[in-house]
């Protein structure tokens, strides 16, 4: 078995055993290999090896390994989207997990619209304490944020994503996984029309057991099945 698929193989038992210990089947949670500056040869041994999503950050970087590999798998944008690469994203992607502003929500419907596309599957991105990211909706803004969202055409707004600080010990990242799934749950209890709620996005290589454990849908995953970036 090559390293690539020892180690997919390895991450999946983890997500099952996470899966189990809190009564969830692993068929609701979903594994984005997290492929960013790793060569299209190492990825195409991810998806032989049963990769079935994969998240860029890099709408281009994105773009460029969508030649070779096609659209044998998921494509999800896990980065931050600059408003003028908007029109970059059609059609390769199947899921923005980073939508990080009104705005920006807007310049993707306006785009899908005029390209008639029947709508696109996105999350809004929740800026959760640390200085990793500065990208996302405030918590206490997003409740208006969503509204203003749900009434933009083409939009699907599937649920959140956050990417919470790195802390050496995963444990002491579970409130901000449990804040995102108490997020998602009040909103989805206002039952707004166009917007689900039934995907987060959270965990990454060093705590994603513990985001499967408060809820995570999507868990996205590099280091651990790639090894080291460059
Ligand atoms: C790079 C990246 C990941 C994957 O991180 P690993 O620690 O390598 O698993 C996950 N999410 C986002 C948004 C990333 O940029």
């Amino acid at each position: 078995m090559s390293e690539i698929a020892a180690n997919l193989r390895a991450v999946q038992e983890r997500i099952e055993r996470a899966a189990a210990k809190t009564g969830r089947g692993p068929c609701n949670i979903r594994l984005v290999a997290v492929s960013k500056t790793v060569p299209v040869a190492r990825i195409q041994e991810a998806i032989a090896a049963g990769v079935t999503d994969l998240g860029e950050n890099r709408v281009q970087e994105a773009r460029e390994k969508a030649e070779s590999l096609g659209r044998q798998v998921r494509w999800h944008l896990i980065g931050h989207l600059q408003r003028n690469k908007v029109k970059y994203i059609f059609p390769l992607f199947d899921v923005i997990h980073s939508v990080d502003s009104v705005a920006l929500a807007q310049e993707i419907g306006q785009e899908a619209e005029k390209r008639g596309w029947p709508g696109i599957d996105l999350l809004l991105q929740v800026h959760m304490g640390g200085e990793e990211t500065k990208s996302g909706f405030e918590p206490e803004g997003l409740s208006s944020a969503v509204e203003e969202v749900a009434r933009l055409p083409r939009l699907n707004v599937k649920g959140l994503m956050a990417i919470p600080p790195y802390l050496p010990d995963p444990e002491e990242v579970r409130p901000y996984f449990r804040q995102l799934r108490q997020l998602a749950g009040e909103i989805r209890r206002r039952e707004i029309p166009g917007i689900s709620m039934e995907e987060l996005s959270m965990g990454m290589s060093h705590d994603f057991e513990v985001a499967i454990e408060e809820g995570a849908t999507l868990v996205r995953v590099g280091t651990a099945i790639f090894g080291v970036r460059q």
